[in-house]
């Protein structure tokens, strides 16, 4: 609780005002209205979360799995989302486009998208069972050792969207093989938290 204290200072958000996923590893998107603004809470059974209450912080916690953030600067939303292959397989990216679009008017094409550190292609080794689910609605997966591309799939999914290809970026950074991340499957056991930070 300290050093979340320390960071939101550094950061200048306020803490009691966040809200956090507690996340499941689908696919649900809750969403926060300035129109009826409400204090800081822990959200169950969510693994994104949208607002337009100025100054308020979205804050998801993370391994492997990739944060994702979208701004409509337009319009003050920002959204946070966390996708590893459950929820990625779910469509997480693509429901909070379309809860963006449902709650706010965010259009598509006004969107910027960051995709935050994750594990990569490189590192991802996955069985028959998860690379079949995956193979069946993105493509062709060859070979014995397959690699999921985490990443890969959410681009897909966002620009499926909608979202423009120069708007999606996209850090490139693995958590398996940087050891300022923290890792499930490799390197430093732990989480990292993103933020989103509402204008
Ligand atoms: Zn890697």
């Amino acid at each position: 609780m300290h050093r979340r204290r320390q960071l939101a200072a550094q950061l200048g958000f306020d803490l009691e005002r966040a809200l956090m996923t507690v996340q499941e590893h689908g696919a649900n998107v809750v969403t926060f209205h300035r129109r009826q603004p409400e204090g800081g809470q822990c959200v169950f059974s969510t693994d994104a979360l949208a607002t337009d209450v100025p100054g308020q912080a979205v804050v998801t916690y993370h391994a492997d799995c990739f944060p994702l953030l979208f701004a409509d600067t337009s319009r003050g939303v920002v959204a946070g989302a966390h996708a590893g292959w459950r929820g990625a397989l779910a469509g997480v990216a693509t429901q909070t486009v379309q809860a963006m679009h449902l709650a706010y008017g965010t259009s598509p094409d006004q969107l910027d998208v960051l995709i935050g550190p994750g594990i990569c292609r490189r590192c991802y080794p996955v069985g028959r069972d998860i690379a079949e689910q995956f193979e069946s609605r993105f493509g062709r997966v060859d070979g014995k050792d397959v690699r999921l591309d985490l990443a890969g799939v959410v681009r897909l999914q966002l620009e499926d969207q909608g979202v423009a290809p120069d708007r999606i970026r996209s850090a490139g950074w693995c958590t398996r093989e940087e050891d300022r991340w923290f890792s499930h499957r490799g390197g430093r056991a732990g989480r990292f938290l993103s933020i989103v930070i509402a204008p």
